[in-house]
């Protein structure tokens, strides 16, 4: 049997689950398009298949879906490497550590979670070693509340510094921004704050379009304030089991 097969078995049945997990999120995302008066050329859907087999994203791939998420470097080198014959964009999603970048270098296309100076140098010196170009996302706290917890993310303020260093650092090409939008908050409130830090940055950076918001359970808000990427986990792909240390 060669991969040009229809699936049958339990293949068939994963396939059947992710095409209506699709259908589902890109009926979604028609709605908000034609509520923000947005076409849906403007966006990027990436599937976040953290804790999902490469299977699944064969199965995706096969299905339509360019671009894939990840946020832990271990399981997408894995992932990566088990689907380098599929022409897909790799996003790395999660907060990067510094003595991983060399790894990420080697397989992401766009990194979203570049967050201080200290990971931009790492970032930069690795992709020229590697000879790369990758492209770079700022990623912006959104969160105002005093106590806050520590999810990654420049603050506001910090971020036209954090894009200079990027749009300046060899091997790295500065896209855009990208956010989460905060626990207990409206995600349409932050995410317009989003829009405006991602004004300013183009403003500076005619190229850094990209602003990265939205998930499975904020795409609409994530798009009707401006956003060009959008990351989709659970809806896609299912819930994911509790992720064990
Ligand atoms: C896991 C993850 C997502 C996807 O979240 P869902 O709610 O499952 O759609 C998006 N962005 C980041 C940064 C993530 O870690």
């Amino acid at each position: 049997m060669s991969d040009l097969d229809p699936p049958s078995g339990p293949r068939a049945d994963r396939r059947a689950e992710l095409a209506a997990g699709l259908a589902e999120v890109e009926r979604r995302i028609a709605e908000a398009c034609r509520a923000a008066g947005r076409p849906r050329a403007e966006l990027t859907l990436i599937a976040v298949t953290k804790t999902y087999p490469a299977s699944d994203v064969r199965l995706l791939a096969g299905l339509g879906v360019a671009d894939v998420g990840e946020n832990r470097d271990q399981e997408a080198a894995a992932k990566a490497a088990e689907c380098a014959d599929l022409a897909l964009t790799w996003h790395f999603i999660g907060q990067v550590q510094t003595n991983k970048a060399r790894s990420v270098v080697a397989y992401a296309d766009l990194v979203h979670g570049v967050d201080r100076p200290r990971l931009v140098a790492a970032l930069s010196r690795a992709a020229v070693a590697a000879g790369r170009e990758v492209g770079c996302l700022v990623q912006v706290d959104l969160d105002q509340r005093a106590d806050r917890p520590d999810r990654g993310g420049a603050r506001p303020a910090e971020v036209p510094a954090l894009a200079e260093a990027l749009a300046a650092a060899p091997g790295l090409r500065l896209r855009g921004v990208m956010a989460v939008a905060p626990l207990g908050e409206d995600p349409a409130a932050a995410f317009a704050r989003l829009a405006d830090v991602a004004q300013a940055v183009q403003k500076e950076h005619p190229g850094a379009d990209v602003i990265s918001a939205g998930m499975s359970g904020d795409l609409a808000q994530a798009i009707a304030n401006g956003a060009t990427h959008l990351r989709v986990g659970t809806a896609l792909l299912g819930r994911r089991k509790p992720f064990v240390r």
